[in-house]
């Protein structure tokens, strides 16, 4: 059975956090003099001598609205490289424990794995891109803490079988952490929903990608209570600033705006999938749930610096594992798009 008190480090059990004066005095006064913050103002459009809110509540309350999640499930981070940080600081013994990822996928969980001395195991995705469970599962070791998943994957597009995380969520007695940054654009359903069911689970989101927010840095992590309540614990104090939370809960008002450009991120994706497969030299264009395509090519790393003299920057994946001859290109406007193949269709024109 999953036990939190079995994984969590040692040091983050006895932790006192730092208290904030906000963390100390949360009501409403006239004067406030208890943050040692500039009490005449800011020299900006916008004041903001006043330090932010610590656990982003009215940001929370809205997030809690839209993904039917209760507040307290709720972690949001400087980004989704954030909550990825804090899961190794808060269950991982440096020099000690592991972790398994599943490569080819996000690059973050291993340079985060590096950068706190956390050793990473490798279990290939099989050659249809899905879980080698059977790998993972003989990988496991009682030093192994974290599994990441990232549904739908990047750089491959597709989404995991769902059947093969839950297979994981019941048998592991560490964290299951599923990367669904790409969700919106999805045929499958978020994981979020089997948080109920499963104290190990944790589901990263993000407001970078369908959300359009990539520059304000906010990611979202779900998780039970326990979970949640440790990543408070270890966070820098204010670790998203009072414009990132005034912006995101203004931006997460216009949900019709969000949901048509998912609609047509869609589309595109499908118009594009038509279009390249019809290209002499694309060898393969794997399905996508994602907001970009896997593309394989002939020769990928012509097509690249054909694609940057024309203006165009696509990323050239051909020598990640699994993605041999593979450049990974984002779903852009109609026009982006319309651009892109026009310039592709001439280079079979240049080729011969
Ligand atoms: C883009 C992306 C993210 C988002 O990271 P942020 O730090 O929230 O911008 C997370 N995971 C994956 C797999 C991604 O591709």
């Amino acid at each position: 059975m999953f036990d939190i008190n079995t994984i969590l480090r040692d040091n983050i059990k006895v932790l006192t956090p730092y208290s904030s004066a906000r963390d100390e005095f949360k009501g409403t006064a006239e004067v406030f003099l208890d943050a040692n913050e500039n009490s005449f103002g800011s020299p900006a459009s916008t004041t903001f001598n006043r330090y932010p809110d610590p656990l982003q509540r009215s940001l929370k309350e809205k997030i809690s609205s839209i993904k039917g999640v209760p507040a307290h499930n709720i972690f949001l981070g400087n980004g989704s490289d954030e909550p990825i940080d804090l899961l190794y600081r808060a269950f991982c013994n440096p020099g000690k424990d592991n972790v398994i990822i599943t490569p080819p996928t996000y690059g973050m969980y291993e340079v985060s794995a590096n950068i706190n001395d956390v050793f990473v195991k490798r279990a290939p995705l099989l050659p249809n891109f899905q879980l080698d469970i059977d790998l993972i599962g003989s990988l496991i070791s009682a030093q192994t803490k974290l599994i990441w998943i990232c549904s739908p994957n990047n750089p491959t597009g597709n989404s995991m079988q769902r059947e093969d995380i839950e297979l994981l969520l019941n048998n592991f007695n560490g964290i299951v952490v599923v990367d669904e940054a790409y969700i919106n654009y999805s045929r499958s359903k978020s994981m979020i929903a089997e948080l109920v069911e499963y104290p190990n689970l944790v589901v990263l989101q993000t407001l970078s990608k369908a959300w359009g927010l990539a520059g304000l840095r906010i990611g979202m992590a779900f998780a039970s209570e326990d979970i949640i309540e440790i990543l408070n614990r270890i966070k820098p104090p204010y670790n998203i600033s009072e414009i990132a939370q005034r912006e995101a809960l203004l931006s997460l008002d216009n949900i019709e705006q969000v949901n048509n450009w998912i609609r047509n991120t869609v589309k595109q994706r499908e118009m594009l999938t038509t279009n390249l497969k019809q290209l002499a030299f694309v060898k393969q264009v794997y399905p996508s749930d994602a907001n970009f395509l896997l593309v394989k090519f002939e020769d990928p790393r012509a097509i690249y610096h054909y694609l940057v003299g024309k203006g165009i920057i696509v990323r050239d994946r051909s020598s990640v594992l699994l993605c041999d001859g593979c450049l990974r290109i984002t779903v852009g406007t109609p026009d982006e798009n319309m651009k892109l193949l026009k310039v592709l269709s001439d280079y079979s024109l240049v080729k011969s």
